[in-house]
């Protein structure tokens, strides 16, 4: 496998050394194959909200496989975990499942172009909306933290009608919609970014874009892969009170398995096939197991105090950020509820070139000494961190413990 891995963070390119293999997981810890336990902040990248292995999810997981792993039909749980879906974010009132991210974000992509009749869409700087051609320039996550800005192997044709603009520049979005707003299709954002670090809209930055898009005739989409159901029984869109014209989710909603969706009013939705004229599929979307692991979570979710989580992290991130203070270290601890990153940069994280102005070597050691230590970390400079309900105050005493104790020599 290039770099002995099937996605390219998981070999620690940006930190140094070796990736550790794992073989379990239980809770907040992951156990590698030499027998090393961590508390894991990576969380499979976000999606395990309530820690690993969770009893009624895996129970569920074993129940649905014994009936069968597929059926290329539909079944009644795809009805019901779009229902549920639907039910927390009302902006979706017609979704479609697939099975990741990336998918969700290529067809609503397509959906915006075959819904609108234009061709070019915009994103932002540093993020991150799965791998597909059109999407993957000045892209975040791994694309970011192996310095590739654009990938090769995508032809210049696929990225001609992709529009860039910095995150959290309203000047340039109205710039960039004034020479543009004939052929502009859509805005996709992710409403509060993970792939560039943790970086939060400011200024209204969504409620902005939402009263431009609107006056153009340009769709808003929400890329909450990584955010639905990460911070509330919801999305950013409830938080925030901002309504996109179609949502991507993936992660959370499949609670560890393979799974994606996205969603919109009836009247966009209706341009997907059968109804109408844009043309998505898969073999295997909605499939029984991954349905049946994401419909339990949600269902765990949808009665969880989010709050706990929520201020777990706030308790977290304020003891690191005090710490460095007070040892006058030049970081920034950017966080958004149960999400966060540690930057080793002082000030405003507000973009991708804030975000770059991090030094990715004390990152690197940063990294080295916490996993020294017991705790997992994300293998990047640029990524998210993440908390799941299965983490305990302990292990958050412990990691400020820990954090404590490295930061010293970083
Ligand atoms: C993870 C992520 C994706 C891609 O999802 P995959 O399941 O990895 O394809 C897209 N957008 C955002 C915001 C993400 O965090």
């Amino acid at each position: 496998m290039p770099g002995g891995v099937n996605s390219p963070v998981r070999a620690f390119k940006a930190v140094g050394g070796n990736p550790v293999f794992m073989k379990n997981g239980k809770g907040s810890k992951i156990y590698d194959i030499d027998g090393n336990s961590y508390i894991d902040y990576v969380l499979s990248w976000g999606p395990l909200i309530l820690g690993h292995a969770h009893k009624q999810v895996i129970s569920s997981i074993v129940k649905t496989a014994a009936s069968g792993t597929s059926f290329g039909a539909p079944s009644v749980s795809e009805n019901e975990i779009a229902q549920l879906i639907k039910s927390a974010m009302p902006s979706m009132e017609k979704l479609r499942l697939v099975n990741s991210g990336t998918e969700a974000t290529m067809s609503a992509i397509r959906l915006a172009r075959s819904y609108t009749g234009k061709d070019k869409i915009v994103k932002f700087q540093g993020a991150y909306h799965g791998h597909s051609d059109g999407l993957l320039v000045e892209a975040g996550s791994g694309a970011a933290t192996l310095g590739v800005p654009t990938s090769s192997g995508v032809p210049k044709s696929s990225v001609v009608d992709t529009i860039i603009l910095p995150f959290n520049d309203m000047k340039k979005v109205e710039s960039a919609i004034a020479a543009n707003h004939k052929k502009i299709a859509a805005i996709i954002i992710e409403p509060v970014c993970g792939n560039m670090g943790v970086v939060a809209p400011i200024n209204k930055f969504l409620q902005k874009l939402r009263v431009i898009t609107r006056q153009y005739g340009i769709l808003l989409i929400f890329d909450e892969v990584m955010t639905g159901f990460r911070f509330c029984f919801g999305g950013v869109q409830n938080m925030q009170k901002v309504k996109p014209d179609i949502t991507c989710l993936g992660k959370i909603i499949g609670g560890g398995m393979p799974i994606g969706a996205y969603g919109a009013s009836k009247r966009i939705m209706d341009c997907v096939a059968p109804l109408g004229s844009m043309y998505q599929a898969g073999t295997l979307s909605g499939n029984p197991i991954a349905v049946a692991c994401g419909l339990k979570t949600l269902r765990i979710l949808k009665k969880a105090d989010y709050n706990k989580i929520n201020s777990l992290c706030a308790k977290l991130c304020n003891a690191m950020q005090k710490i460095a203070k007070d040892k006058r270290k030049k970081i920034t601890v950017s966080r958004f509820h149960s999400m966060f990153t540690v930057f080793f940069t002082d000030g405003l994280v507000s973009d991708y070139k804030s975000a770059c102005l991090a030094r990715t070597d004390k990152y690197a050691d940063y990294f080295s000494a916490m996993m020294e230590n017991g705790i997992y970390f994300a293998p990047s400079q640029f990524e998210a961190n993440f908390l799941s309900f299965a983490h305990t105050k302990k292990d958050i005493e412990y990691t400020i413990e820990v954090f404590n104790s490295v930061i010293t020599d970083i």
